[in-house]
């Protein structure tokens, strides 16, 4: 399932192959998406000009400009778990799972393709409905540069497992099954430890690990596990780099212990038994000594 660092190549490899360019036609097929397109957008579109694409989380929006109402429409995109949406030439043969084609000048095709269908490509009248719509969605803040405070308070304050924080778009928008295990690897933090048992050093560890593992996923064009292409239709590579994540069985690339596997919040997660203990090193040999010291006392 692509997560923000695909998303993110998606965008950019798109942006300067449609940015500029005016929509002629909208074709889009029979088969429903996640939320379905209506056929009423199709008129809305045609005839208006691609301003600019750009990510939020794991979605996409193309900004869209049309002369003739002064509006400023809006494209909302979600690739969901197969989707793809790719500028090609359109003498390129159509594919299969085809829901959506924006056909260009010059004879260029923004497809958006979805085997499976859970992706979407919604119409919003304006940017005004884009904030109301990830508004009602509770997208949380970028990963970026996110508040520390704001951060330690998230994490620290829930008993919830890591895991099922990082999966929280609430929380921090954009990561997924495969940058959350990467990210509590890099960390050293095992994706089951609950929230409250980290200390502020803890949680900052882990704020900065997913940046870092974001940001050289991005460095890689993403990770294509299965249909995930970027805009331009090439494969990622950050699958190649993996610490932990669908590595169950091989040896840690630090220690060399067998990467364990198990499922939480209903997603399996992949970390290292050593490197990423279950409790608090320090937590644990503090209650050790406190051990000691009572039966000292006895
Ligand atoms: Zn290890």
């Amino acid at each position: 399932m692509p997560e923000l660092p695909e998303v993110e190549t998606v965008v950019r490899d798109l942006r300067p192959l449609v940015v500029g360019r005016t929509i002629r036609a909208v074709r889009h097929g029979p088969k429903k998406l996640r939320k379905p397109w209506q056929a009423k957008w199709n008129p809305l579109v045609a005839g208006t000009r691609i301003e600019g694409i750009r990510r939020r989380g794991k979605w996409m929006v193309v900004n869209l400009i049309s002369g003739r109402a002064v509006s400023a429409p809006r494209l909302i995109l979600h690739l969901g778990m197969t989707g793809q949406f790719t500028a090609v030439d359109g003498a390129h043969p159509a594919p299969d799972h085809l829901h959506l084609v924006l056909e260009l000048h010059q004879g260029r095709e923004l497809r958006f393709r979805d085997p499976r269908r859970f992706g979407s490509v919604t119409f919003h009248a304006d940017e005004a409905e884009v904030e109301a719509f990830f508004e009602q969605n509770g997208l949380g803040p970028e990963p970026f540069g996110l508040d520390p405070a704001y951060f330690r308070q998230a994490v620290r304050g829930t008993s919830r497992t890591l895991k099922a924080v990082l999966l929280d778009q609430r929380v921090v928008a954009g990561v997924g099954n495969i940058y959350a295990d990467e990210a509590c690897s890099l960390a050293g933090l095992h994706p089951q430890r609950r929230g409250k048992s980290l200390t502020p050093a803890d949680a900052d560890r882990l704020r900065g690990a997913i940046e870092t593992v974001l940001t050289k996923a991005i460095e890689y064009r993403g990770s294509t596990i299965r249909d995930y292409v970027g805009g331009s239709g090439l494969r990622g590579g950050f699958q190649n780099e993996f610490r932990v994540y669908g590595r169950t069985g091989d040896p840690c690339r630090a220690c060399g212990t067998a990467i364990a596997c198990v499922r939480l919040s209903g997603r399996s997660s992949h970390f290292c038994p050593s490197c990423q203990p279950t409790h608090h090193k320090g937590t644990k040999a503090a209650q050790r000594t406190t051990k000691k010291t009572q039966e000292g006392i006895r």
